[in-house]
């Protein structure tokens, strides 16, 4: 069987649509398939690769660990300076009293431990998140998700757990001294890009605050310079008790964190109740890149030059056929009129060189996403090859 083969045969089957793309090696912002194909990545394995693929600082940070060592012990047991210099560095970019973090896997573990430690700081059994918010597979991560859809067939999932519009003020009155938490996308991703305003964030931090509820922010997939600052958070004027990130973080690696104070995360230290137990969380090769990711964020200044790239998409973009452009920075959403009009144009940017994607709870919107790095003359290459894929199609 050749490689298409064993992935139809052998692979567990995630979608009815997979992308099928063979690829071979990664670099920057390319990826390159059998016989020479290259393609220009528009979706950095949704929202991971921001720095790009492969980024030699983040190779070599990788390499020292591997001369070093791998796993040693579960988390939180060991001093390995992979990562306690994670920590510092990640510390660095936040605002006090953020300077505790819980080194994960991935998102949705980052999420359920946020979940956790809300309830057992609050004792309160409450949580309170978004309709359409996407915040993790696990079953607690998807019982705050915000797709009836996607939730039908796990339920009993967990109780306690109420729904607000995102973005809508009068929505905020449900949010009272019985919730916990809430948790939101500072922008939300998997919804299709929808952007809350200034003053709602304002306003949601306030009556958390007012009722004592934590704030969880999820910057999992927004995070990381994505947005244009290193956390979108920093653009609304307002910091959470709990911030959630993964994905960018790791530079291409595995790993994910949940953030808050000290104060907060003390609530998972008393004995006998478990707080959170993870076998590999903070990885230290994983531990080692995201380190390194946040140094080239810093040392190459990329949230600096994001809304001005983010800006040259939007005036090259621009088709009959293209609705509309949701945007914060790099984290984009091309709107067309369906599904059926939008993925024979995917499947053409693909063949034609150019990888992008739609959304979980948005298929009409073509996502734009790519590695922070790309160059203006790769935009407008990458614009040029959607733009012709949209007429080819047409015909
Ligand atoms: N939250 C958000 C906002 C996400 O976009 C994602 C992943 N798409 C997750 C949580 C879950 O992350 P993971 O897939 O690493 O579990």
């Amino acid at each position: 069987m050749n490689n298409r083969q064993l992935f139809l045969s052998h692979l567990a089957q995630t979608t009815d649509f997979p992308l099928m793309i063979e690829i071979e090696r990664a670099s920057g912002v390319y990826l390159y398939g059998p016989e020479g194909k290259t393609y220009i990545d528009l979706i950095s394995g949704i929202g991971v690769s921001n720095v790009g693929h492969r980024h030699p600082q983040v190779m070599a940070a990788i390499q020292k660990q591997l001369d070093k060592y791998l796993h040693l012990m579960v988390y939180g047991e060991y001093v390995q300076q992979a990562q306690t210099s994670l920590a510092e560095a990640l510390v660095n970019t936040l605002p006090s009293p953020l300077d505790n973090v819980y080194l994960v896997n991935s998102g949705s573990e980052a999420v359920e431990g946020a979940l956790k430690l809300a309830k057992r700081y609050t004792n309160r059994r409450e949580i309170i998140s978004c309709i359409d918010a996407y915040h993790g597979s696990s079953h607690g991560a998807l019982s705050v998700g915000g797709n009836e859809i996607f939730k039908r067939a796990y339920r009993p999932l967990l109780p306690g757990i109420g729904h607000i519009r995102y973005g809508e003020m009068d929505q905020l009155e449900k949010i009272n001294t019985e919730t916990a938490a809430v948790i939101i996308e500072t922008v939300q991703g998997e919804a299709g890009i929808r952007v809350g305003s200034k003053a709602y964030f304002q306003a949601l931090r306030q009556r958390c605050t007012e009722t004592g509820t934590l704030l969880i922010l999820d910057e999992i997939q927004a995070g990381f310079g994505r947005t244009g600052s290193f956390w979108a958070f920093e653009a609304y004027d307002i910091q959470p008790d709990i911030l959630v990130c993964a994905k960018g973080m790791g530079g291409g690696m595995p790993i994910g964190a949940f953030v808050s104070s000290r104060e907060i995360m003390t609530a998972f230290k008393n004995n006998p109740l478990l707080g959170h137990i993870t076998t590999f969380g903070g990885h230290p090769v994983s531990a080692a890149a995201s380190l390194a990711t946040i140094q080239v964020i810093h040392k190459e200044n990329l949230t600096a030059q994001v809304a001005q790239k983010a800006q040259l998409f939007k005036e090259l973009l621009v088709h009959p056929k293209i609705k509309g452009i949701r945007y914060k920075g790099l984290m984009m959403a091309l709107e067309f009129e369906s599904f059926e009009v939008l993925k024979p144009i995917i499947d053409r940017c693909i063949a034609k060189g150019v990888i992008t994607d739609w959304f979980l709870f948005c298929d009409d919107s073509m996502r734009i996403a790519p590695p922070l790095t790309i160059s203006m003359e790769e935009i407008r290459m990458a614009c040029t090859l959607i733009l012709e894929s949209i007429d080819e199609v047409g015909k």
